[in-house]
Order: structure tokens, then C-alpha cells, then sequence
């Protein structure tokens, strides 16, 4: 490294943000792409420590201290070969990872870690801007034909590495567009969807053809798909929400949230919404029920909607502002970061549980609410209990449940595959070969892990796209990660 002591020179600084008063008036991304002189300093924050636990905590394991020293080297075009050897799209990543690399960089222990997402981000748009990113053809086609079902990032990694193999590669998708999540459940504030189309020109100019609109095992018979394809590849995801049993729940106002995160990616995508079917937030007491990025999507949403007032439940209590990093490191730190959501506005009501859903003229008017009270038991596991005295009235027009994910759908397509599924109820398949029951079916991503993060779907798809490879050809050129 050209600077030794420049994680004692520079302090952490972030690629900023919109102001709020700006970002929640439009749907656009409210976070900037870093600049690339702010981006060479920020890497020289990179201490070269020798065992670099930022990238062994890095899903797809991205060279993340040789692109550091890249970049600070300004040979931006060898640090985007880096990158890309390692996590075929990166702009996902770089903009809504939740960067466990970050908790694992050893500087976090006594400082604040190396902005790697933001490095990471820097890297790929400079190589878009460059037009350093183009279609890669094989030469060599095999002329086997793959079958994926899902257009997610599991199944769009796996596409791309099987086409690169020289694979005939067809991705089927029941939604009218590709990219699964990306798509339909983050919202264009953190992921505008102009990147995603980027990206997928170039996976259709490199041979892999896409079918919108056709639900595999409903449109189209598996059998049928099966006869057509050498392999299938199921990724699915893991659509099945995780429900609440409270009276109440099928009150007017009540929605799952991805009904309602859906028909507002819809809407910015220019599709007409029927007013009748409508969910909208603009001037009403929203509740968010659930935590995590969905909760959280919930939230921005509605705040941009024009709510009057947002309200996030949770029924684990508020984590604490300060912990000795050290008691967790390089593993996630349980303490309380603010979150963007919180600058624009939204209130947090920790440590309740929600008992039942009032309504009035069959629309909820409020929630009824019971204090949590978690106790950790002999086995390490936390144990909640109901504090009954400890009740509370939340007046509420709009409750959006965010509670999760079960695990993947079982009817239709895994009814008729008869797959087997492990004990959670996702398809079972080890994630060293990901063959499922049914020979000839592979899978990855959320429906075989369960509900998960963007960069755990891409190095899934890509390892899967290795195994089938193994399994079609006996060997297999492809990355192991
Ligand atoms: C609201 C929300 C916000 C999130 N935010 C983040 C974040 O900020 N960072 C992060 O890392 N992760 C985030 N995640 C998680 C992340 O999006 C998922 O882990 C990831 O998308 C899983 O990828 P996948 O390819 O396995 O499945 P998916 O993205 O779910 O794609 C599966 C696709 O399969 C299709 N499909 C299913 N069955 C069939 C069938 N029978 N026939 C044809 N098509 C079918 C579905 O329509 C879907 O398009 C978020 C998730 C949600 C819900
Ligand atoms: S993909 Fe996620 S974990 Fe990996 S380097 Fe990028 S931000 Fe970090």
C-alpha cells in the first residue's frame, strides 16, 4: 500500500446522501455514488492486515484489500477485473448490501470500518461509464439446455455463468419483468431500476433468453419443461409470507407488505394501479409491523406516499447505542445504528406484541398492543413473555405486515417436482452440489436457503451454475465461488 498509516491520516467518510427535505419528495436513489478522488482516500483507509476478514465475511468472498489497493493506486480498470471475478453485479451489492465485509474490517474494532460497499460501488460505475462492461460470448456452445425458473438474482447469477459456459440457457419468470426482488420489492429510492436493465441487456446480448409471464407448473407443465431442458434449476424464492393469527387481521387498511411495496414499484414503473385496488399512505397513521429491510422499504414508502405519521413495531426490544465491538467482532454487532428512515421520520415502538386489530365500518381504526419481556434462557436462546398489565391502544388507518418469510411456495411447481424439503420447509439441497431429490433439479438462492440477503443469492447462483456444469459436462472451468 502507497500509505501505510492512512487509516490513522483519513477518517471514514461516507458517499453521502440526499438532504431530507429532498429525497422524500421523489422516488429516485437518495444515495450518491462515491467520487472516485474521495473513493482512492477511502481506500488508503485499508490497513492491509494480513488475515482480511472482510472478505471471508464477504458472501461471494470479493478481493475486497486488492481492490482497495487498486483503486488507491488509481488502476481503476485492474480493480473492476478484480471485482468482477468474484460477483457478477456488483451495483446490486453496491447499493443495498448490508455489508457484513464492513462489520468484519479489523479497523472496526477500534474505529469505524473501510467504506467498502461504497468502493465496491465506485469500482462498477466506473467501469459502466468507461464501457469496460460488455456482452461476453463463448465460443465453444455446448448445446445443452439449461431451464431456470426465476428471475431473481439467484437465478439471473446462475444464467449468466452457465451462458458464459457455452450452456443454451432460458430463464423463466411468472412476473411480466425480470429480476425477481430487485424488481418488485425494493423500491427504485435505493435501487432504481435503470440498473437492473443495464444489466440484463447485457445478459440477453451474451445468449440468455428470458420468458416473462409464464408460471412454471400452472402456465406451463413441468413435465413438458423437463423434456426440453438436459437440467432445471429452481430459483424461486421463498415467496411464502409469514402470517399473523390476530383478530383483525382481514380488516380494510390491513396489508401484507409486499402487496403493497409491489403495486408502488408498479406505479413508479409507469403501470396503471385501479383505484380500487389501490394501497395508498398519503395522510394517514401508518403502522409497519415487522422489521428488516422490508419493514424498512414499507416505511420509506409510505413516508414518500405522504404519510401523516409512521410507526415500525418490533417485538424484540430496542438494541443498545453502544457495545464493546470486540465482545462480537468480526461477527455482527447487535447495537442500535439509526437508520435513513428515522432522519425522514419514523417512530419505533420496541418490545410489544400485537394482540388484535380494532376496526370501525370494517376498516382498522387502531392496534391493541401487550409489552414483551425477553429473558435469555440456560441454552443461550432468548424467550419472550407476555407482560399482561402492560397493554397499549395505537391508533392506526394503514398496518402493513412485514413479519418475513416462511420459506418458498410448496404448491404448483414443488408439488409436482415432488422435491424434498428440509426441516424449515425451503427444497433441500446441499450447497455443495444443490441437487435436489428429483434428478436433473438443482436449486438456489431464497428457496433453498430461506429468506436471505441479495450477495448470498448471487454467490448461490453461481456456485449452483458450477455444479450443474459438473453434472452435465463431468467437470467445470467454472469458479467454485
Ligand atoms: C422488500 C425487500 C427488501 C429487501 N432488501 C434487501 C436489501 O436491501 N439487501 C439485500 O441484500 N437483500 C434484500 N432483500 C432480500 C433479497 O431481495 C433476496 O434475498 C433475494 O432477492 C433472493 O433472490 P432469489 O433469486 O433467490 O429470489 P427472488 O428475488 O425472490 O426471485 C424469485 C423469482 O422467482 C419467480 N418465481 C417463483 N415461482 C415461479 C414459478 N413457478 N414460475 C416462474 N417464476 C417463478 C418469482 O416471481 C421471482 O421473480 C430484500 C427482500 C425484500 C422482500
Ligand atoms: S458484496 Fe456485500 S459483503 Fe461483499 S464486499 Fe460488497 S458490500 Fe461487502
Amino acid at each position: 500500500m502507497e500509505d501505510p498509516i492512512g487509516f490513522l491520516r483519513y477518517q471514514r467518510k461516507e458517499a453521502g446522501k440526499q438532504l431530507v427535505g429532498v429525497r422524500v419528495r421523489h422516488w429516485h436513489e437518495y444515495e450518491q455514488t462515491m467520487p472516485d478522488v474521495q473513493a482512492c482516500v477511502q481506500a488508503r483507509r485499508c490497513m492491509d492486515c494480513g488475515t482480511p476478514y472482510c472478505h471471508s465475511y464477504c458472501p461471494v468472498h470479493n478481493l475486497i484489500p486488492d481492490w482497495n489497493a487498486l483503486v488507491n493506486d488509481d488502476d481503476w480498470h485492474r480493480a473492476y477485473e478484480q471485482l468482477e471475478s468474484t460477483n457478477n453485479f456488483p451495483e446490486f451489492t453496491g447499493r443495498i448490501c448490508s455489508a457484513p465485509c464492513e462489520q468484519a474490517c479489523t479497523l472496526s474494532i477500534r474505529s469505524r470500518p473501510v467504506t467498502i460497499r461504497s468502493i465496491e460501488l465506485a469500482i462498477v460505475e466506473r467501469a459502466w461509464r468507461s464501457g469496460w462492461i460488455k456482452p461476453r460470448r463463448n465460443r465453444q456452445p455446448l448445446f445443452r439446455r439449461v431451464a431456470i425458473i426465476g428471475s431473481g438474482p439467484a437465478g439471473l447469477a446462475c444464467a449468466q455463468q452457465l451462458v458464459r459456459a457455452g450452456y443454451q440457457v432460458t430463464v423463466y419468470e411468472k412476473a411480466d419483468r425480470i429480476g425477481g426482488l430487485l424488481r418488485y420489492g425494493i423500491p427504485d429510492f435505493r435501487l432504481e431500476k435503470a440498473v437492473l436493465e443495464r444489466r440484463l441487456a447485457q445478459l440477453h446480448a451474451e445468449g440468455v433468453r428470458f420468458r416473462t409471464g409464464v408460471h412454471v407448473g400452472s402456465d406451463l407443465d413441468i413435465d413438458e419443461l423437463r423434456r426440453t431442458a438436459h437440467a432445471v434449476v429452481l430459483a424461486c424464492g421463498s415467496e411464502q409470507p409469514r402470517e399473523m393469527q390476530v383478530p383483525g387481521c382481514s380488516l380494510g387498511g390491513v396489508h401484507l407488505a409486499m402487496d403493497y411495496l409491489r403495486q408502488q414499484n408498479r406505479r413508479v414503473a409507469g403501470d396503471f394501479v385501479s383505484s380500487e385496488s389501490a394501497i395508498n399512505a398519503a395522510g394517514k397513521l401508518v403502522t409497519v409491523i415487522g422489521g428488516g429491510d422490508t419493514g424498512s422499504d414499507c416505511v420509506g414508502t409510505a413516508i414518500r406516499q405522504g404519510a401523516r405519521q409512521v410507526t415500525q413495531i418490533q417485538y424484540h426490544k430496542c438494541p443498545p447505542a453502544h457495545v464493546d465491538n470486540l465482545l462480537y467482532w468480526p461477527g455482527p454487532v447487535p447495537k442500535r445504528c439509526k437508520s435513513d428512515h428515522d432522519e425522514e421520520g419514523c417512530k419505533h415502538i420496541w418490545a410489544f406484541d400485537t394482540t388484535a386489530i380494532e376496526g370501525q365500518s370494517g376498516h382498522v381504526c387502531a392496534l391493541l398492543l401487550q409489552k414483551l419481556r425477553w429473558v435469555r434462557r440456560a441454552d443461550g436462546c432468548w424467550e419472550k413473555y407476555h407482560l399482561p398489565g402492560q397493554l397499549r391502544r395505537h391508533p392506526a388507518q394503514l398496518v402493513l405486515l412485514a413479519l418475513g418469510y416462511a420459506h418458498t411456495s410448496h404448491t404448483g411447481l414443488v408439488q409436482q417436482l415432488s422435491v424434498g424439503l428440509d426441516a424449515c420447509g425451503n427444497i433441500a439441497a446441499q450447497d455443495d452440489d444443490y441437487k435436489t431429490s428429483n434428478k436433473g433439479v438443482f436449486c438456489c438462492g431464497d428457496a433453498r436457503r430461506g429468506q436471505s440477503l441479495v450477495v448470498w443469492a448471487i454467490r448461490e447462483g453461481r456456485q449452483c451454475a458450477r455444479a450443474v456444469d459438473c453434472w452435465l459436462s463431468g467437470d467445470s472451468v467454472l469458479p467454485q465461488v
